[in-house]
Parts: structure tokens; C-alpha cells; sequence
């Protein structure tokens, strides 16, 4: 089988959307084109009263995502049920006003790449290795 990297793309991505793109840090781009990379299980399990809850209490357990510093928590009813999974991604990791398709990341990487993207990929790896 052969490989062939592709370069170039046909793909036409609305000019919000791009230009939303073009303004996020490399890191927001590598999370949304492949996912977080969650530092595991950092809090433990922790028992938690949560307002608003129709739980007496909660079990949580927290996650920091290495790349882009977005925080998740895994709340799990008395009975350790999964209740729910709430996020606080990090500033401006979203569009305001409009979604942005997970297609478009990926068109927009690849439109990008070559020394490029190659750049970019060494800047997200140096930033987390330490
Ligand atoms: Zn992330």
C-alpha cells in the first residue's frame, strides 16, 4: 500500500469560521482536530455536596486537559451512577455567535500544513513535555 500525504484541499470554509481558526493558539487547534490529552484522575474521588443537585451528595473526580488547560469533572451519584461531565474550557476555545464544524478544524489543518503545520506540531510538543 502507498501513502500520499495530501496538500492541498478543496474544501472552502466559511470566513468566520476561518477567521476564528486562524486566531486560536496551536494547542486549541491539535484539542479540537484530535481531542484533550487528560492528565488523569488528578483530585482522586472526592465527596462532594453539590447545589442544586437532588443528590445528597456527589462523588467527582477531576481531569486537566496537557495541551490547552480545559478542566473536566465526572459527577457520580451516591451509588457511583455517572450523573453528568461538566467542562470549563479556557478562554475563547469557542466561537461566540456561530459553531464551528469539526470538519473545518480538520480543512483548515490541512491547508496549513507542510512547514507549517510541522512548525506547529513541534511548538505543541516542546510546550508539554515539561
Ligand atoms: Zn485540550
Amino acid at each position: 500500500m502507498t501513502v500520499t500525504a495530501i496538500t492541498t484541499t478543496q474544501i472552502d470554509i466559511d470566513s468566520d469560521v476561518l477567521a476564528f481558526l486562524k486566531s486560536l493558539p496551536d494547542e486549541y487547534l491539535v484539542c479540537r482536530d484530535e481531542g484533550h490529552w487528560w492528565e488523569r484522575n488528578i483530585s482522586g474521588y472526592l465527596r462532594e455536596a453539590l447545589e442544586g443537585s437532588p443528590h445528597k451528595f456527589v462523588y467527582t473526580k477531576r481531569s486537566r486537559c496537557r495541551h490547552c488547560g480545559n478542566e473536566r469533572v465526572k459527577e457520580y451519584g451516591p451509588d457511583f451512577m455517572w450523573l453528568a461531565t461538566r467542562y470549563s474550557p479556557p478562554k475563547n476555545y469557542y466561537a461566540k455567535g456561530f459553531k464551528v464544524p469539526s470538519w473545518a478544524v480538520s480543512a483548515y489543518l490541512l491547508s496549513i500544513q507542510g512547514e507549517q503545520q510541522q512548525e506547529l506540531n513541534r511548538r505543541v510538543r516542546r510546550s508539554k513535555t515539561a
